[in-house]
């Protein structure tokens, strides 16, 4: 590995934020699955959470070797995979119109937060509603109700990222040594 490349790599892991993360709950388009996981990379985000009935599959191509970098932990159901996240003491919100929901930047993303995105067709389960902290909408005053999964997921995560900069969380390293050092001689995930 060239100086140069390390050091790259070295500052990217630097700005991990390990406490921010995203959940798709049967997200099952590949093209889908790997923009999420290419704008995760981009804005700092170390893991991914996905619920899949089928195989997890990223577009290489779509994804532009970002899928090397970002971790995507699969469960077999949302249960397990809040629960996961909740045992974490992460706020779980669930991006879902509804009576309930409040705009996506009025959040407050500089505490521990997980963001759930739902399926293509039918969105998110009831059951992960249920199971959430907040409901969350980007406003849609179009024809259309829904933007495609890829670009909310981008829209929620750059405020995230936002917030997160101005408060200083870019500046201090969340990953321990002892992860940086096995992506280092690793080069990433297989
Ligand atoms: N008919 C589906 C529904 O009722 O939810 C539409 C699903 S939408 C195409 C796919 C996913 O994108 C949603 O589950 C949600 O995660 C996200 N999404 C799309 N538009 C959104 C919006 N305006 N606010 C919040 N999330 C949105």
């Amino acid at each position: 590995m060239t100086p140069e490349r390390y050091q790259r790599i070295r500052d990217m892991l630097a700005k991990r934020q390990t406490d921010l993360t995203v959940c798709l709950e049967n997200v099952h388009k590949p093209h889908n699955v790997s923009a999420v996981v290419r704008t995760c990379d981009a804005i700092g985000i170390h893991k991914v959470h996905a619920v899949w009935e089928n195989q997890y599959r990223v577009r290489s191509g779509t994804a532009m070797g970002s899928q090397q970098w970002v971790n995507v932990d699969t469960h077999e159901n949302v249960t397990d995979a809040i629960g996961a996240l909740k045992a974490q003491n992460m706020q779980v919100l669930v991006t879902h119109l509804s009576d309930k929901a409040v705009d996506f930047r009025d959040i407050d993303y500089t505490k521990p937060t997980a963001i759930l995105f739902g399926q293509e067709k039918y969105g998110v389960t009831d059951e992960a509603i249920a199971m959430c902290d907040q409901d969350i909408v980007i406003p849609m005053v179009g024809m259309v109700q829904s933007l495609n999964v890829s670009v909310a997921a981008a829209l929620v995560l750059y405020e995230a990222q936002r917030q997160r900069q101005i408060a200083g969380m870019y500046d201090v390293q969340h990953l321990s040594e002892e992860e940086c050092q096995r992506m280092l001689f690793e080069g990433g995930y297989p």
